[in-house]
């Protein structure tokens, strides 16, 4: 019988966080909610707390403190703003596991925070691998604590792993929808707008993450968080499109064996699987039937067409802060195709202009990646402008 644990969600009312707090409504014997915040949706947020009464709120827009604070002043709610606030509540004794469910760089700081505190973390925030992986891998192994992936495919592979403590991983297969845009040519590319980018084929997902998986970047992202998360080198680690999306992903033992896990896609699997490991729990979510799926298919990634594949193995192999200068430059040209600024090929062109002027730094500090993210942010508004 599992031990109810105090969570905090960063994030909670994004696309994760909302069905991380659906997980923790179906199961209010497991988890006791101490923490939830949000960036700047202020609404949910105060609905949010109405309903689930947690311990600590944070509103990170603090132009939004005084409307949070005043709608909760009845109830026995802690509210605060700011991003610094973040990584303060991560430390409660309350928390036991902290969702990392925000977006973004922004996630950096409060993991840290909540590792330094011995908090286990169920990691979604995947940019905070990215960015500073060594850094995060080392931390979590000086303070003991663990990191449960929530992203389906590391879900996967982690799902693949019991019982295999002894035998070394050959390598992995990520599965990849393929998003929107899959068998486009570069011609075909040149003229997709935001709207069509934005209509991912399989998931619904916060904006960001539904640009990535169109610009295959969330792919790249997601190869350089397997590295960092299963110790992988990066010629260990294959991607393979899959437009249906049941195989979540694969792994291939020393022996030529493969494990995959399936299921219908629905995050609040992995979700559940992070907070509550090694248990599984018993739930009435839709099962597959094959015959729903007469044809699992399986096809080349286009690395060539989708320039962000190649960019985010280049950044694997140079190492240092290349990877955290190309997480900046996917963040700030995201946001300006989403302002509609550029167009959606120009996403890849200028990631990999500000990958090629960063300068590389092998041994870093949180200091140096900070100072690296700053600098590729101002290189790629310098390109949009
Ligand atoms: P989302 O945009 O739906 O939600 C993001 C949440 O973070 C919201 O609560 C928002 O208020 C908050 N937030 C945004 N910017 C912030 C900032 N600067 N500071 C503090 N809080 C901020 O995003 P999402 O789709 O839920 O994705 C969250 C993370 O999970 C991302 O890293 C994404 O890559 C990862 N992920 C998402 C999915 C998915 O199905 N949505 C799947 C795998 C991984
Ligand atoms: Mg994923």
């Amino acid at each position: 019988m599992l031990k109810k644990r105090g969570v905090a969600i960063l994030g909670s009312t994004g696309s994760i966080g909302t069905q991380a707090l659906e997980v923790i409504e179906a199961y209010p014997e497991l988890f006791d909610l101490q923490v939830i915040t949000a960036g700047n949706n202020a609404d949910l947020l105060i609905e949010q707390a109405r309903k689930f009464n947690p311990n600590m709120v944070v509103i990170v827009d603090e132009t939004q403190y005084t409307k949070v604070k005043e709608a909760l002043w009845n109830e026995d709610i802690h509210v605060y703003c700011g991003k610094e606030s973040l990584c303060q509540v991560v430390q409660s004794t309350e928390v036991d596991v902290v969702l990392t469910a925000l977006v973004g760089y922004a996630g950096l700081q409060p993991t840290i925070a909540a590792i330094e505190a011995k908090k286990d973390i169920a990691l979604a925030n995947k940019e905070t691998l990215v960015v500073a992986g060594a850094l995060i891998t080392a931390l979590a192994r000086k303070h003991g604590i663990n990191i449960y992936p929530v992203d389906s495919e590391h879900s996967a592979i982690f799902q693949c792993l019991p019982g295999e403590q002894i035998n070394p991983i050959e390598k992995i297969y990520l599965t990849a929808s393929g998003g929107p845009f899959r068998g486009f040519t570069e011609e075909q590319l040149k003229k997709v707008t935001k709207a069509q980018a934005l209509k991912h084929p399989n998931w619904s997902m916060g904006a960001k993450i539904t640009i990535d998986s169109a610009s295959m970047m969330n792919k790249g992202l997601e190869v350089i968080e397997a590295k960092w998360l299963f110790n992988l080198k990066a010629e260990q680690i294959d991607i393979i499109v899959h437009p249906q999306s049941i195989v979540h992903s694969l792994v291939q033992f020393e022996d030529g064996s493969m494990k995959a896990q399936l299921g219908l896609p629905d995050m609040k699997l992995p979700i559940q699987y992070a907070l509550t490991y090694p248990q599984r729990l018993k739930t009435d979510y839709p099962r597959f039937n094959f015959m729903d799926y007469p044809q699992l298919t399986f096809e080349k990634a286009d690395a060539k067409t989708f320039k962000n594949l190649e960019l985010a193995y280049k950044a694997m192999e140079l190492g240092g802060n290349i990877a955290c200068a190309l997480n900046a430059a996917n963040e700030v040209t995201v946001q300006a195709f989403l302002e509609e600024r550029i167009s959606f090929l120009d996403i890849a062109l200028i990631n990999e202009s500000v990958m090629e002027k960063t300068t590389l730094i092998d041994s870093l500090s949180l200091e140096d990646y900070m100072a690296t993210d700053r600098e590729a942010r101002e290189q790629a508004k310098a390109l949009i402008q």
